[in-house]
């Protein structure tokens, strides 16, 4: 049994500039609610849809300079993962100009949406027969059933770092003029997103999360420290890459989008001097 921190994050970067001008915008969506009854995500354990409130969407929107076609996808789901991604890529860059490493596909974390899961289908078919009964088991008391996600969670990482034992992590940029979007496969705690606005030299900064994959949290080394604490800092399947990888991430964001050089924001045109209203508005005071 592991009982570090195993995985090591391998940080790689994919950037993009669109800058020229006139370019032309598109958008799309499409609704991808789940039915009542299916699998609600997220959490350790099972749970079921069983109200509807509103829909879940797929949204797209791409940024065209007639050079290099961008397309920033939004899902509402919990998360997406790579094979997804790769899948996504794949067709819309048969069917269009955009490259695949000109798509960008992040997750809402919604956890009203479909069945997206943290361990996917197949990830434990190598395991012992008695890691996959035993991830079927549960206590029905609370304090038992507590220590038992915390230990289920270890068997199940041990049996997923002997099939993946180097995660690799995925960032990648797009500008958009003077705006960037820069991604991270993770739920990456925020001050990691803060510390990137302050180090990008663009005057709009988008940090994206959950975005192309999806390597669970990847909380700061304070959270990971003596004074922190909570389920996110818990050694699980969903929660495993060494504690400076937030830091490492956060450093090639930032060198990412300062490899690119912002657009100055555009002025908007000025507006022609007001002078067909009500003319009795019109005049200055009179006080004499
Ligand atoms: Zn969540």
């Amino acid at each position: 049994m592991r009982t570090a921190l195993a995985s090591l994050a391998l940080v790689f970067g994919l950037s993009f500039s669109l800058s020229a001008t006139p370019v032309k915008t598109g958008f799309g969506e499409v609704d991808i609610s789940p039915d009542i009854g299916m699998e609600r995500p997220g959490g350790y354990g099972k749970g079921y849809h069983q109200a509807f409130h509103d829909p879940c969407k797929a949204r797209a929107v791409v940024f065209d300079d007639g050079e290099k076609p961008v397309a920033l996808v939004g899902l509402d789901a919990l998360i997406v993962v790579k094979p997804h991604v790769e899948e996504v890529r794949k067709r819309v860059a048969q069917e269009t100009d955009i490259t695949p490493e000109a798509i960008m596909v992040g997750a809402s974390h919604s956890h009203s949406s479909g069945r997206t899961g943290m361990v996917q289908q197949g990830d434990l078919d190598h395991a012992d027969e008695l890691v996959r009964e035993i991830v079927k088991e549960k206590p029905t008391e609370a304090k038992a059933l507590n220590d038992w996600i915390w230990a289920k969670e270890i068997v199940i990482l041990d049996a997923l770092i002997q099939k993946e034992p180097i995660r690799s992590v995925e960032v990648q940029t797009i500008q958009i003029g003077p705006a960037v979007f820069i991604s991270n496969p993770a739920e990456y705690f925020c001050e990691f997103g803060l510390q990137q606005k302050e180090g990008s030299r663009f005057p709009f900064t988008w940090p994206v999360s959950l975005a192309n994959d999806c390597v669970g949290y990847v909380p700061t080394s304070e959270a990971l420290g003596p004074n922190g604490g909570g389920y996110e800092t818990r050694l699980t399947s969903y929660s495993n890459l060494v504690p400076e990888a937030g830091d490492q991430i956060r450093d090639t964001r930032i060198a990412l989008a300062n490899d690119m050089k912002p657009d100055a924001v555009p002025e908007p045109a000025p507006t022609a001097k007001f002078s067909a209203g009500w003319r009795y508005g019109d005049v200055p005071p009179e006080l004499n």
